[in-house]
């Protein structure tokens, strides 16, 4: 499968078109950005290890019954993919407090949060995706109500599998962002699930191993990439 016109260009990867008009390749890049473009950096290498990362759990999802955009992995790069119709809607799960739930709510971070939470964020740069809820997702025809309770009842699906798949490797997954888009009159989950998407903790020492480490500037971003990768593959 050839990549041929260069459909979309995001933060972390390139989306191509394929001969194939049901397929695209996703091209993940080293390049890193936080606070909605204001941090721009470069990981080495980042863009190999999310995408290894993101194809095996892609994989370990579909195992479990959930739909993914995941074909099949093509190179170290690039992941062939079902052509989806994103919905504008980042879904935000979470299960201990951290980031914008603790700058917002002032939850002490590392509160391990009673029930799991599922926000609804515009997907929308220019507005730095406001926080919303179902019925201005709804109002402005980003989603319809029947599909935001899918996307809600597949993150908590999600989340249950990705929550157990990354204890058994010693990491807790404290919160993450999923996207999802149509395809054929289905709902697949899309886009990547990698610690660009992630916050993950050490079970044992709580130390950060996700994209807060180029965030807040902590050192050892590649490292902790590195090692959530042969954490996720290690059991294979
Ligand atoms: N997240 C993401 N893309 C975004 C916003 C958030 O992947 O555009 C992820 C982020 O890495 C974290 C989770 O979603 O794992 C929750 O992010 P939060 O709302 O706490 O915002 P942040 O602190 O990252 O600004």
């Amino acid at each position: 499968m050839n990549k041929t016109t260069l459909l979309h260009e995001g933060k972390a990867k390139k989306v191509f078109l394929t001969d194939d008009a049901d397929l695209v390749i996703q091209e993940f890049k080293d390049d890193a950005t936080a606070f909605n473009n204001k941090k721009k950096g470069s990981i080495a290498d980042k863009g190999v290890v999310n995408n290894a990362i993101s194809c095996r759990l892609f994989s370990m999802l579909e195992e479990h019954g959930v739909e993914t955009h995941l074909v099949e992995k093509l190179t170290e790069r690039d992941m062939l993919c079902r052509r989806l119709d994103i919905i504008k809607v980042e879904v935000v799960v979470r299960n201990i407090a951290a980031g914008s739930l603790v700058r917002r709510y002032g939850f002490p971070e590392g509160t391990v949060l009673a029930k799991p939470i599922v926000e609804f964020y515009l997907k929308d740069d220019d507005l730095d995706d406001p926080l919303m809820i179902a019925e201005h997702a709804v109002a402005l025809g980003v989603a319809t109500m029947d599909e935001l309770a899918v996307l809600k009842s597949r993150a908590e699906a999600i989340n249950d599998v990705l929550k157990k798949f990354f204890a058994d490797r010693k990491l807790k997954l404290v919160d993450f962002k999923l996207e999802f888009g149509r395809h054929k009159g289905e709902i697949l989950l899309g886009d990547e699930i990698s610690p660009d998407t992630c916050r993950f903790w050490d079970l044992d020492t709580d130390e950060k191993m996700d994209k807060d480490r180029f965030r807040f500037d902590m050192g050892g971003v590649e490292d902790a990439y590195t090692e959530v990768q042969r954490r996720v593959l290690e059991l294979d």
